[in-house]
């Protein structure tokens, strides 16, 4: 079964500016959302700080933001449903460090590709069977 993922334009130019202003480093932040058998629908974006030792060519979420977002959203019935960040000069594709550090079945990832001069494209997918799947953005 093919997971949707209903994201709102004004979502994705949010991201598309992040990695435009984060530029050249990587940009990332988590997706609040809501869930069903169905798929994902983003609600919110909550930028991150990119933790990582080298973020020209990596994201680390910082660790205490993604638990102090869990645990607000505990009982809400919203929840962590993906996460986002940019690949400055490179194509929107999960790389290889992408894939090793992707562990959690059916997490969303978008990832923005590009630079400030081409602008950058946003891809997503989602992380399910060990492996990444592309998934179609529906912008409402
Ligand atoms: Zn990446």
């Amino acid at each position: 079964m093919t997971l949707r993922l209903h994201l709102p334009a004004a979502l994705t130019n949010t991201i598309l500016t992040h990695a435009g202003w984060a530029y050249p480093k990587e940009c990332c932040g988590l997706i609040e959302g809501l869930r069903d058998e169905s798929g994902v629908r983003a609600l919110l974006l909550h930028e991150v700080r990119n933790v990582a030792a080298d973020p020209r060519t990596h994201f680390e979420i910082d660790p205490a933001a993604h638990f102090r977002l869990a645990r607000s959203l505990r009982g809400t019935g919203r929840e962590i449903v993906g996460c986002y960040h940019s690949h400055p000069d490179a194509l929107a594709e999960p790389s290889a460090t992408d894939r090793a550090g992707a562990a959690e079945e059916g997490f969303f990832w978008l990832i923005a590709g590009g630079n400030p001069q081409s602008w950058f494209t946003l891809k997503a997918y989602v992380f399910t069977d060990g492996d990444f799947r592309s998934v179609v953005i529906e912008d409402r």
